[in-house]
């Protein structure tokens, strides 16, 4: 059978964070698009805890701002962290960050089945084609470009699409990625395996922390413990790879195995319940989560979110990375279609923002890591940054462009500490200096919050969050050497006007 044939500016495959940006910021100038999800909305996925980034300022380009508020999801006004050497978990707050204070300075813990879905209505109700229970097969070009795909409707007719850009947004799993014709490449790093469920009945921190992630290392890895509501709550243990085999029997007696090693979570979940039914009754799990293609564009299609890359999910920057993604791709392709750039100009300004916020995400949760110290622990002493060096490891790092990973300031422990204490004190207010702080780990960890890397991931999450409150008298200066700007509505590029 001969395929249903039709033409757009964009196809975009996937309904997902990074997929709904990108398409509803392209309508938003008018364009045709067709959005493409395998999955009748709402469906289950992982990775609830979000930044305000995402909230105040892709958000607030989107226009779904009271529609989140609606939602009533529960408010994250940081992380909670037991971490390092003292047994009280310490915090870190959004509200410090500049710019931050006030009505931005808190994000959402969400059930990603409700949150995925505004954003995918909210798509529709922008003037997007979107396209439920529609599978892409394939991908389809020449050796100049990408000019479309093809794909499988809900009646099982086959269909294709011919369009100027082809964005893939289609997640970790898909394999649509490769025909940007990279390679992707696994940290060894963050060689992890996760396992999660969901319990009822958890207990929470004390007020005005309650709606707070909180992360607690244990000998075999960490837990995330996130409030999604005020009886439910998604929890997870981030292991070593190298442990997958115990994940194989029976995973109900693994993941409550993790817990029970873990005493402050197991503290919470004493009077709780473990969901057994429905969407959440199920235990997952997730490994080689953490990677980044060696290119994000060729002519004619880009990756963005988990297509392009995922670090770990301790900091939370997954759906950062995939709208913030989603707004840089929306930005460059509306450039081109208007005829005010040329593609490699509009898509090395992607690429070049994109990677750095990944790189120095990289690099923070690289040092993020080191600050739990436990020689004793397999987990923790393989994830030593002085142990940079394998090769897998350095082919990775030198693709992100690591500077202070990669380099003499990570490669040996008093370097480390030394860099620490020179830099100027920045987010490290950010940090709530309770008595948790006053130890060792403590002070190194404060440290990590002043330093110049923890500056550059702030900054531009506070650009997008500034251009979301203040719109058009949003000012933003080139981020990279002889780079773009954005233009006034901020949904495309512009030369710098010196
Ligand atoms: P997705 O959300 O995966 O969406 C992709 C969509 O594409 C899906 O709906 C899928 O059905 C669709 N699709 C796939 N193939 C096709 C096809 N062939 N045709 C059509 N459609 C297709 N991030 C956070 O921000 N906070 C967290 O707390 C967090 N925790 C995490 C914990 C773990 C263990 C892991 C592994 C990740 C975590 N993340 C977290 C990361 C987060 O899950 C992802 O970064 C985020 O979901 C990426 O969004 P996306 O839009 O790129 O992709």
């Amino acid at each position: 059978m001969s395929p249903v044939v039709e033409n757009v500016d964009v196809v975009v495959v996937g309904g997902g964070p990074g997929g709904s940006t990108v398409s509803t910021l392209l309508a938003m100038r008018g364009h045709s698009v067709v959005l493409l999800e395998k999955e009748k909305f709402p469906r289950y996925q992982i990775g609830e805890s979000l930044l305000p980034s995402t909230v105040h300022g892709i958000g607030r380009l989107l226009g779904v701002t009271e529609e989140l508020e609606k939602a009533a999801f529960t408010v994250k006004r940081g992380g909670s962290f037991r971490w390092g050497t003292n047994p009280v978990p310490w915090n870190f707050l959004f509200a410090v960050a500049p710019e931050l204070t006030g009505p931005t300075s808190y994000a959402y813990q969400v059930e990603r089945m409700k949150f995925d879905e505004i954003l995918l209505r909210n798509a529709a109700a922008k003037g997007v084609d979107v396209r439920e229970e529609s599978a892409v097969t394939e991908v389809i070009g020449d050796d100049e470009r990408v000019r479309g795909v093809r794909y499988t409707g809900p009646d099982g007719t086959p269909r294709e699409v011919r369009a100027t850009f082809v964005v893939d947004a289609s997640g970790n799993r898909s394999r649509i990625h490769q025909n940007v014709r990279g390679e992707r490449i696994y940290s060894d790093f963050f060689k992890n395996i996760a396992i999660f469920g969901y319990f009822e009945g958890g207990k929470r921190l004390p007020a005005p922390d309650s709606g707070n992630i909180l992360c607690a290392a244990f000998d075999e890895g960490w837990i995330w413990y996130i409030p999604l509501s005020d009886t439910l709550t998604s929890v997870g243990a981030v292991i070593s790879r190298e442990h997958a085999a115990k994940l194989q029997g029976d995973q109900e007696r693994a993941l409550r195995g993790f817990i029970d090693r873990c005493e402050i979570v197991k503290g919470f979940l004493s009077d709780a319940t473990r969901v057994t039914e429905g969407t959440y009754g199920e235990i997952r799990t997730r490994k080689d989560y953490s990677y980044t293609n060696s290119s994000f564009h060729r002519p004619g299609m880009v990756l963005v979110g988990d297509a392009a890359c995922f670090i770990d999910p301790v900091f939370s920057t997954g759906v950062h990375l995939s709208t913030y993604a989603g707004l840089l791709a929306a930005r460059s392709i509306n450039s081109v279609l208007a005829g005010d750039l040329g593609e490699d100009r509009a898509f090395a300004e992607f690429e070049g923002r994109y990677r750095r916020e990944f790189r120095v995400f990289y690099e923070f949760l690289s040092a993020f890591y080191d600050m739990q110290s436990n020689e004793d622990s397999y987990f923790w002493k393989a994830r030593k940054v002085t142990n940079f060096g394998a090769t897998d490891l350095e082919a990775f790092v030198s693709l992100v462009g690591g500077v202070h990973s990669g380099e003499q300031a990570f490669t040996n422990a008093d370097a480390l500490v030394e860099e620490f204490q020179k830099s100027s004190a920045g987010l490290a207010d950010a940090v709530e200096r309770t008595g948790s702080m006053q130890t060792e780990s403590g002070e190194r960890m404060h440290h990590l919050f002043g330093t110049p890397v923890v500056r550059e991931v702030m900054t531009e999450m506070n650009n997008i969050q500034v251009r979301g409150v203040r719109g058009e008298d949003a000012f933003e200066a080139p981020l990279l050497e002889g780079g773009l700007v954005p233009s006034p509505d901020g949904l495309a590029w512009t030369e710098e006007v010196k």
